[in-house]
């Protein structure tokens, strides 16, 4: 019988820890060694020693945080290929969340679990799309984990950005969205639906984007905004951290429209509270139906839940005959929140 991974992965108050392989799964401490799936801030943490994960996720981390602080040691490991770490077997897989982010599989002496990190099925320019990979245990998100969250797609909801663009030829739509991935995807989807002018970017927004294009993603031609001139951004869309959207970074600009793109504006009173004029919902997690759809796809007979709405996916899986539990992981949120 292949051990079962309760036996051989564990929580620890650094996060999940894989005890054969010797490393950790998106510690929330700096450790010795560990596997990152996605550059988002509450999984790739500072001051690893050794770090391994795709070439995508190491290069927005340099980015991010710099060189000196993203790991002593940085290995990338290709999506689908295997290495053996210690006594465990670790291939990534895309988990289509931003650019680099990957599913974990451990295969460990005939056992095997699969770590989703963050993971949606919509497509998504700017990065591969999630796939599931058969399993034992998989460890899910369940950030959107309720069925009163459900996404549309986001092509839809740009389109809604565009008419009102038409709409106001005089007024600057500021979309306030995370930097990393939420806006390269805004930025992607609007290059889809056809619009083709100049695209404007708060500074926290650069750097990150600059890496999309040197790791060859299309962005079209993008101008800072904070060198730019109140009369050059009328009627121009600019894209914003959502914590400079409510300040007087966006008040400075010409009547703005203030839009927001986010899982969150599904619940009306969030977008209202938040001054948020045009809200668009655009996530880069799965919704219910396809947290639901993904446990069926990867066959698992059972799942972990992490960060999120545990209770509600815990039960509709235990209807699905499929064993689940909550696995009690702090320190991660959803970044649009932050
Ligand atoms: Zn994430
Ligand atoms: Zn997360």
């Amino acid at each position: 019988m292949p051990p079962h991974p309760q036996t051989w992965l564990k929580t620890t108050p650094s996060g999940l820890y894989c005890e054969p392989g010797g490393f950790w799964i998106d510690p929330t401490r700096a450790v010795p060694h560990a596997v990152i799936s996605h550059a988002h801030a509450d999984h790739a943490r500072p001051g690893h020693a050794y770090v391994l994960a795709t070439a995508g996720t190491l290069a927005v981390m340099r980015t991010r945080m710099g060189a000196e602080r993203a790991g002593d040691q940085q290995q990338a490991l290709a999506y689908r290929e295997a290495l053996k770490v210690n006594d465990v077997t670790v291939t990534l897989y895309p988990a289509g969340h931003v650019l680099g982010a990957a599913q974990i599989l451990m295969e460990y002496q005939g056992a095997r679990a699969v770590v989703s990190g963050d993971y949606k099925r919509q497509p998504d320019p700017t990065c591969e799309s999630f796939e599931p990979v058969a399993c034992d245990v998989f460890v899910t998100e369940a950030t959107f984990g309720l069925p009163v969250f459900h996404h549309p797609a986001a092509a839809d909801e740009i389109n809604r950005l565009l008419a009102s663009v038409d709409l106001f030829p005089e007024r600057t739509h500021v979309v306030g969205c995370y930097a990393l991935g939420k806006c390269q995807r805004v930025i992607a989807v609007l290059r889809q639906c056809g619009y083709d002018r100049p695209i404007y970017l708060h500074g926290a927004h650069v750097a990150v984007c600059k890496t999309y294009q040197a790791l060859g993603v299309d962005l079209g031609e993008l101008r800072p905004a904070t060198a730019s001139a109140k009369e050059e951004l009328k009627g121009a869309i600019v894209l914003a951290p959502p914590s400079a959207i409510a300040d007087r970074w966006a008040r400075r600009l010409e009547d703005p429209v203030v839009c927001m793109a986010s899982g969150w504006m599904r619940i009306r009173q969030r977008a209202k509270g938040g001054g948020i004029e045009l809200p668009l919902i655009i996530s880069d997690h799965a919704d219910w139906d396809d947290l639901l759809r993904t446990i069926r796809e990867v066959g698992a007979p059972e799942i972990w839940v992490t960060h999120g709405a545990e209770e509600a996916l815990i039960h509709a899986a235990s209807r699905m005959q499929i064993r689940a539990r909550a696995l009690s992981l702090v320190g991660y949120g959803d970044e649009d929140a932050e």
